[in-house]
């Protein structure tokens, strides 16, 4: 039987977390002199940033939660996806001695993450076609792996990764299986949010910084268990979520119709920018993609990415990772932007 205690690093445990004045008075009424703020109001013309914010950003939870259908106490917030990467890892590894599996080519931050906590990686390259090796991982797992990450859709191949695959790992594996769904919106895919109930040991991990184009806010959302949030919670910053991104995200939630239409008209981009790429000579393969980024295969990625530069078009190289010779990563631009991509590109003399 999993257990997330056991699981947990021994002194996070027994931590006596910071207990901060919302903490201890958690009343709407009275005369606040609990918490050293300014009586006054702020400098500001708007008063009303004075108060610490809630937090455990209740009033976004409970509305993000009739949205995701789960429970509020089966989300935790952080700043960005960053944080609850770097919390995962502070929670559940110990340094220099538990280790991680990582599948790339991957989103860099689990890796970055891993070092600056000193938790060894175990990278199994995922197959030619950017799915799970799924012998490899189970080999690859010992007694201190004690998180796999697998993003799905993945960044920077945009495929989604094989629900079996996935299935499989949360069985058999008794550490945390952490699927990242920064692009999910994208994709036909449901969420695994769906299968919590199924998997003690599943973190989803999802984010306002891409569908809902709210990348400047850092706001990014884990659903687990109770008990794996609860962890979360004791360890986070205090007060990790200003209140302008609790407000502002709480009008994004009441404005989800803005979100879709914004996802819709993405995917009509894309599928019209796959379709334009693969007529362009210097563009040997372009991949199928369920995120809102396509990765192309090209004649030589670093002079392609060199001219386009001299174009004012930025892509990303990411010819230096695994499985991705000679790649560039394209975001999906606005319909402007991805004709004079393409018009840039019919030009391109090798
Ligand atoms: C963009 C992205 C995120 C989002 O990160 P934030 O810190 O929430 O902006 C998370 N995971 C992957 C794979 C991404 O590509």
């Amino acid at each position: 039987m999993f257990n997330v205690e056991s699981l947990v690093r021994k002194h996070i445990l027994t931590l006596q977390p910071y207990s901060s004045a919302r903490d201890e008075y958690t009343g709407k009424e009275g005369i606040f002199l609990d918490a050293n703020e300014n009586p006054y109001g702020s400098v500001l013309e708007h008063e009303k940033y004075n108060r610490y914010p809630d937090p455990y950003q209740r009033k976004v939870k409970e509305k993000l939660a009739e949205i995701k259908t789960c429970n509020p106490n089966q989300i935790f917030l952080g700043n960005g996806s960053d944080e609850p990467i770097d919390l995962l890892f502070r929670a559940f590894c110990e340094p220099h001695h538990d280790n991680v599996i990582l599948m790339p080519p991957t989103y860099g931050m689990y890796e970055v993450s891993a070092n600056l906590n000193q938790v060894f990686t175990k990278k199994i390259k995922l197959t030619a076609d950017f799915q799970i090796d799924i012998d490899g991982v189970l080999k690859a797992i010992d007694n201190r792996t004690k998180l796999i990450f697998i993003c799905s859709p993945n960044n920077p191949s945009a495929n989604s990764l094989k629900k079996v695959h996935i299935r499989l790992l949360l069985s058999n594996f008794g550490g945390l299986v952490i699927i990242d769904e920064a692009y999910i919106d994208f994709a036909k895919d449901r969420s695994w949010i769906e299968e919590l109930s199924d998997f003690p040991n599943l973190v989803v991990l999802q984010t306002f910084s891409k569908a809902w184009g709210l990348a400047a806010l850092r706001l990014g959302m884990t659903f687990a268990s109770p008990e794996i949030i609860e962890f979360l919670n004791k360890i986070k910053p205090p007060y990790n979520i200003n209140e302008v991104t609790q407000e502002l995200a709480i009008q994004a939630l009441d404005n989800i119709k803005r979100k879709n239409d914004m996802v819709e008209a993405i995917l009509q981009e894309r599928e019209k920018l796959a379709v334009e790429l693969s007529k362009i000579p210097c563009i040997l393969k372009v991949y199928p993609s369920n995120a809102n980024f396509i990765l192309v295969k090209t004649s030589s990625a670093k002079q392609i990415y060199d001219y386009l530069i001299d174009n004012k078009i930025i892509v990303r190289d990411r010819s230096k990772v695994a499985l991705c010779d000679d790649s560039l990563r394209i975001t999906v631009g606005t319909q402007e932007e991805n004709e004079s991509l393409i018009s840039a590109l019919a030009k391109y003399k090798s």
